[in-house]
C-alpha cells in the first residue's frame, strides 16, 4: 500500500503529462479511421458502380433479346406472307406432259380395250417425264392391263391415273401439281410408248380427261 501511495503521490506531485512533441498518436488514429471509412466508401461506390454496370448490361441484353425477337417475328411473318403469295400464284392444275398433242380420245373404240377407251392418250417418247396434274397423295402400283401405274388422289377426292409408265419416280407420299411422278413407257397392255391418263372423280367411274382438263383451264391439244 505504501508503494502505491507513494507512486500516487509522486505522480500527482509531478508535472501534468504532456503530449510529446512531433506527430501525435491521436490524429494518426483518426486519419487511419478516416482512411478506412474512405476505403469502405470507395469500395461501396465501386460496388455500386459495378452493380449499376451489371444492371445496365442486363437491361442492354434484355433489349437486345427483345430486338432479336422482334426481328425474328418480322422475318417469320415476311416468309409466311411470301409462302402464301407463292402458294396463291402456283398452278393447281398442270398438264401431265409438256409436249402438246393427244392420241386416242376418251370413249374411243379400239382393239386394245375390252370396252371403250377409259382415258386420254398422250403420244410421247419413252421415258418422257410425267407430272401430277393435281396436288395429291401418290400410290404406285402394277396392273397387267395398265402396267406401271401411278394414282394421285387430290384433296377433293379426284383420282388421276397415269398408266403404261416405264417406271414410277415415287411410290408413295404427297406431291404438288407439276411434280414428276414417273416416266412414260409401254408397260402392260400397250402397243407403244404413250401416257394413258384417266380421271376418276371421288374415285368413281372415269370421266373424259380432255373435258376435265379444259374445265381447269388446260388444253393439251
Ligand atoms: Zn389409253
Amino acid at each position: 500500500m505504501a508503494g502505491i501511495a507513494a507512486a500516487s503521490v509522486g505522480f500527482s506531485g509531478g508535472k501534468e503529462p504532456q503530449a510529446a512533441p512531433g506527430p501525435s498518436v491521436e490524429p494518426a488514429a483518426v486519419n487511419s479511421e478516416f482512411d478506412a471509412q474512405l476505403t469502405t466508401l470507395s469500395r461501396g461506390a465501386d460496388d455500386f458502380a459495378d452493380r449499376a454496370t451489371r444492371t445496365q448490361e442486363r437491361v442492354d441484353l434484355q433489349q437486345q433479346r427483345q430486338e432479336e425477337q422482334r426481328r425474328r417475328a418480322a422475318e417469320a411473318a415476311r416468309k409466311k406472307a411470301e409462302a402464301a403469295r407463292r402458294e396463291a400464284l402456283r398452278p393447281k392444275f398442270v398438264l401431265p406432259v409438256t409436249q402438246k398433242g393427244v392420241g386416242e380420245l376418251f370413249g374411243a373404240i379400239g382393239s386394245m380395250w375390252s370396252s371403250r377407251h377409259t382415258g386420254l392418250d398422250f403420244p410421247v417418247p419413252m421415258n418422257t417425264p410425267v407430272m401430277a396434274v393435281t396436288d395429291g397423295t401418290v400410290v404406285a402400283k402394277w396392273n397387267s392391263s395398265y402396267g406401271n401405274i401411278v394414282e394421285v388422289t387430290a384433296p377433293d377426292g379426284t383420282q388421276t391415273w397415269y398408266a403404261h409408265l416405264a417406271s414410277a419416280r415415287i411410290r408413295s407420299g404427297y406431291v404438288k401439281a407439276g411434280a414428276v411422278i414417273g416416266y412414260a413407257g409401254s408397260s402392260g397392255n400397250s402397243s407403244g410408248p404413250h401416257l394413258h391418263l384417266e380421271v376418276h372423280p371421288g374415285g368413281g367411274p372415269a370421266i373424259d380427261p380432255l373435258a376435265w382438263l379444259r374445265s381447269h383451264g388446260l388444253d393439251p391439244t
